[in-house]
Order: C-alpha cells, then sequence, then structure tokens
C-alpha cells in the first residue's frame, strides 16, 4: 500500500509500514468514546484501515495532499460507503471541523506541525474528548515531562491542564517509509473529567511568558504581572524558575492575578 503514493518531503511524510503498531495505535481510541474520530494525514491509509472496522461512518479524515486523498478514495469508496474526507491543511481547517460534537483526534502525525497539532487540540478541549498517535519522540517526551525535568515546558502544563497522558511505546525509524530522522513516541490523552477554575487564556499567557524566559526567576520572568508575589499562596514561587513549578502552581499564580484585577489586596 505504501508505495502507491511517492512520499514527499513537504508534506513530512513518512509513511508507516508495520501493520501491527498501526493496530496498537488505532486501539488507542476506547471502545467507550461516543463521539466521532479524525484521523489527521491518513497518507495511504495504513492506520485508517484499522479504524473503519469500529468507527466506520463516524470516522472523519483530514489530508493536505492531493495524490494520498486520490489514492484514499478509492481504497475506501464502497457502494454504501464513503470515507469522508477534508482535503487541506489541519491546522487551517481545524475551527470548522472541530466546532461541534465530540471527537477523538488521531493520528500519524506529520511531525513539521506536531506541537502546532497539539495546540489546536487544547484550543479545542472542549470538544476534543481524547487524542492519541506518534509524535516526534522528543515532542512525546516534552507533552508527558513533570517539573523539575528538562523536557519540562509549555507543552506539558498546558497539556497537563486539561488532560491526563500517558507514554505508550516508542517506535524506530526503520518502521517507515521513508525512514525519518528521529525516533517516534506513541502518546495519548484523556481529557479531565474537570478544568482548572481559573481564566485559561491567561493560564496560557502566564505559562508561556514564563517558560520564554525559563532561566529566568519567576519574580523576572512575571514581572508583568504587578503584585503577583505579594500573597502567601504565591511569595513562595518568586525565587524558583518555571521548571520548578506544578500545573496546580501555575494555576494558583493565574488567580491570583485573576484576583488582583478585580480588585482585591
Ligand atoms: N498516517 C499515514 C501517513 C503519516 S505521514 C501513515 O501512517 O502511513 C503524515 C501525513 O500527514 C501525510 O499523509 C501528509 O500528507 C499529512 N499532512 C502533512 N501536513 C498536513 C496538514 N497540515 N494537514 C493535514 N495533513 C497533513
Amino acid at each position: 500500500m505504501e508505495n502507491k503514493v511517492k512520499a514527499k518531503k513537504k508534506f513530512g511524510q513518512h509513511f508507516l509500514k508495520d501493520r501491527s503498531i498501526a493496530q496498537k495505535v488505532a486501539s488507542l481510541i476506547p471502545d467507550s468514546h461516543q463521539g466521532k474520530v479524525l484521523e489527521i494525514g491518513p497518507g495511504t491509509g495504513m492506520l485508517t484501515q484499522y479504524l473503519l472496522p469500529n468507527w466506520g461512518s463516524k470516522l472523519y479524515a483530514c489530508e493536505i495532499d492531493r495524490e494520498s486523498v486520490a489514492h484514499l478514495m478509492k481504497l475506501f469508496q464502497h457502494d454504501d460507503f464513503t470515507l469522508r474526507i477534508w482535503e487541506g491543511d489541519f491546522l487551517q481547517h481545524a475551527d470548522q471541523m472541530l466546532h461541534s460534537d465530540d471527537w477523538f483526534v488521531i493520528g500519524n502525525f506529520p511531525y513539521n506541525i506536531s506541537s502546532q497539532i497539539l495546540f489546536t487540540i487544547l484550543k479545542h478541549r472542549h470538544r476534543v474528548s481524547g487524542f492519541g498517535g506518534m509524535f516526534q519522540k522528543e515532542v512525546a517526551q516534552r507533552i508527558c515531562s513533570g517539573p523539575h525535568q528538562k523536557a519540562y515546558g509549555i507543552l506539558s502544563v498546558l497539556t497537563d491542564a486539561f488532560y491526563d497522558v500517558k507514554y505508550a511505546f516508542t517506535v524506530s525509524e526503520g518502521v517507515f517509509h521513508p525512514p525519518p530522522k528521529v525516533k517516534t513516541g506513541v502518546i495519548y490523552g484523556v481529557r479531565k473529567a474537570t478544568f482548572p477554575d481559573c481564566d485559561h487564556d491567561l493560564l496560557f499567557e502566564v505559562v508561556k511568558t514564563a517558560f520564554n524566559q525559563r532561566r529566568k526567576t519567576l519574580s523576572n520572568s512575571l514581572k508583568k504581572f504587578n503584585d503577583l508575589f505579594t500573597s502567601p499562596q504565591t511569595e513562595v514561587f518568586s525565587k524558583l524558575r518555571a521548571e520548578n513549578l506544578s500545573t496546580k502552581d501555575f494555576i494558583v499564580l493565574t488567580q491570583r492575578i485573576e484576583e488582583l484585577r478585580h480588585g482585591a489586596k
């Protein structure tokens, strides 16, 4: 199947060759999922073929490569069934695709945009109850790491604020055609039952601001939020760095900024 479409570098195409891995990735979606499934970048359909038996008409795909789309249409079009494919850039069309319903987003993601894919999922968290798939290993580790770890950063905190994530397994270069230069990490996330009790846009801003100057102490990196460290709850953070704070700590900081903005001292 993988030889039918010529792999294109500009679309980050590394087609999966290994059927058992495709099956394992497909099984990341819990059977209990009630909503729809969106596969990003189905390519030659290696993963799609294992998603179809379970999800059938609930399965949608988004693929940017016209040649892959033509191939998929041929492969998955029968008398009574046609795979629904959005042709185009997921990042551009996500607002339309994910504007309603409940989604599980899955894929062997194009690595050149994997962080942006996750940010897009986070933006649509109210409609994405879970996600799973293959990321560049380094990005997968970043998403799954915790405080004090080297890979801990914006993606780790913001994902952890809304999803319980797990690193499932590592995949080597050889199972792709052509082999990528990096290893692959398979992860999945299940949305938390409750979201942080704070202004989410502000939480994003605080986390990004703190990590953009990750070497500085928070009293420096978060200077623009005046009086932030004057409460008993937040004082302890002022001499720490972003990497020392848990997601909960960032939420406490965000709540404090809200308090200050609403005039409480
Ligand atoms: N799932 C396939 C292909 C993975 S390669 C397999 O496992 O074999 C990544 C796929 O994402 C390619 O098919 C590529 O064309 C597609 N892609 C790349 N950028 C995209 C984008 N912005 N939006 C949607 N699909 C994209």
